[in-house]
């Protein structure tokens, strides 16, 4: 049975977002995701219970409506609304519908609200899925890394993924998205080698996205293995970026 709040939550008060309402559109127990990184806060995907009930797209705008009415009936500031939750959002078979539906909330209750969301991208090769990536103020679209191989030990997707074609896809954003890529290495890899990072910068040059932002691990991993890096050594990585005058976000 899901609740409102399982779907809609806040806001919570964040010094980055403001006032912000989250939104999980995936299923409330465990975690669904068509990745398995090694760093997921949400853990393993075999691990997740597998419940499959995704809430309807009319259920997302009834959660929206009562969350959104009832804070503008108290006062209560909206500044943002994220879709971040366990696991990857674009994988709803609804999903471009319920970015439509959000989109409306947004505009009849808190017109200045800005609208994000966290995707790993893999998905983005989709015509509908791409489209309504590219309706909301903010797509925040992960690449960690600037292979496949390294790719298939950081993140591993379920399924057959091309950094090629994801790159490809993320070409039609004409830069209007942020890049989020997560700098970590391990025993296996390390994702700020030399090489790696070097095609890394190639990658940002090419899609030019609005903004990059690099962060590291921050809580608790599922491999046990990881080691991250400091705010330091991320803005050596990043260096030649912002002096081609790209605006790079670094979160230690
Ligand atoms: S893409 Fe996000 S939700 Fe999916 S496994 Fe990676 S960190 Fe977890």
């Amino acid at each position: 049975m899901l609740h409102f709040d399982d779907i809609v939550f806040g806001p919570i008060f964040s010094r980055r977002l403001g006032s912000s309402l989250g939104v999980n559109i995936l299923p409330s127990k465990g975690k669904l995701c068509n990745f398995d990184c090694v760093y997921c806060e949400c853990g393993w995907n075999k691990d997740g219970i597998a419940e499959r009930t995704f809430p309807t797209s009319a259920q997302v705008e009834e959660a929206l409506e009562a969350k959104m009415s009832k804070a503008v009936e108290e006062g209560v500031p909206v500044d943002s609304i994220t879709f971040s939750g366990n696991g990857e959002p674009t994988m709803h078979p609804e999903f471009p519908e319920i970015i439509d539906v959000t989109l409306r909330m947004r505009d009849k209750y808190y017109p200045q609200a800005k609208v994000s969301v966290l995707s790993n991208a893999f998905l983005a090769g989709r015509e509908a899925v791409a489209e309504a990536l590219m309706k909301v103020d903010n797509p925040i679209l992960k690449i960690d890394a600037s292979n496949d191989r390294l790719i298939a030990k950081i993140n591993k997707p379920c399924g057959p993924y091309h950094l090629e074609k994801v790159v490809a896809s993320l070409r039609r954003f004409e830069g209007n998205f942020i890049l989020q890529t997560m700098f970590l290495k391990s025993p296996d890899f390390d994702t700020a080698a030399p090489e790696a990072l070097a095609a890394w910068h190639d990658i940002v040059r090419e899609l030019r996205p609005r903004q990059v932002m690099v962060y590291t691990i921050d809580r608790e991993t599922p491999d046990k293995s990881l080691a991250k890096y400091t705010v330091e050594q991320m803005a050596e990585f990043v260096k030649p970026l912002v002096e081609e005058g790209f605006d790079v976000q670094i979160r230690g």
